[in-house]
């Protein structure tokens, strides 16, 4: 997990468990192994986590990982056009870090009490309108 996020070898190995041919084609064209920038939102880098179809019919669908320099950092975005991608290919790409991922868990928690306050609070509401 240093600079390498993933190697040519580990690469290969999931082209070669690739049995979709449209996958193998947008993954030859889009490779994990290095760096890219999104069309709509080039700001920062953006890595390819794993690639995905929902039928074999449909297209092929990518999930993003958010690394340090991204305002979410550490964060994963499913269902991405992969023609989006812009290689970028700098080497830039780095993990989010130990604090950014803390305040990312403090967020997410933040949001989730707040969640359950206004659960709470529509639940009570129902029951008052019932009664
Ligand atoms: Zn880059």
């Amino acid at each position: 997990m240093a600079d390498e996020i993933l190697s040519q070898e580990d690469f290969d190995a999931e082209l070669r468990q690739m049995t979709s041919p449209k996958m193998k084609r947008v993954a030859l064209r889009y490779p994990a192994t290095q760096c890219y920038r999104h069309a709509n939102n080039p700001f920062w880098h953006v890595w390819i986590a794993s690639y995905y179809m929902l039928n074999e019919e449909g297209p092929v669908f990518v999930v993003l990982m958010h690394g340090r320099d991204s305002t979410t950092p550490g964060s994963r975005v499913y269902h991405q056009d992969a023609t989006l991608l812009l290689p970028c290919s700098c080497g830039k790409w780095q993990w989010p870090t130990e604090r950014q991922l803390a305040e990312r868990r403090a967020e997410l928690a933040r949001l989730q009490t707040q969640h359950a306050m206004k659960v709470r609070d529509l639940t009570r509401e129902h029951g008052r309108s019932k009664a």
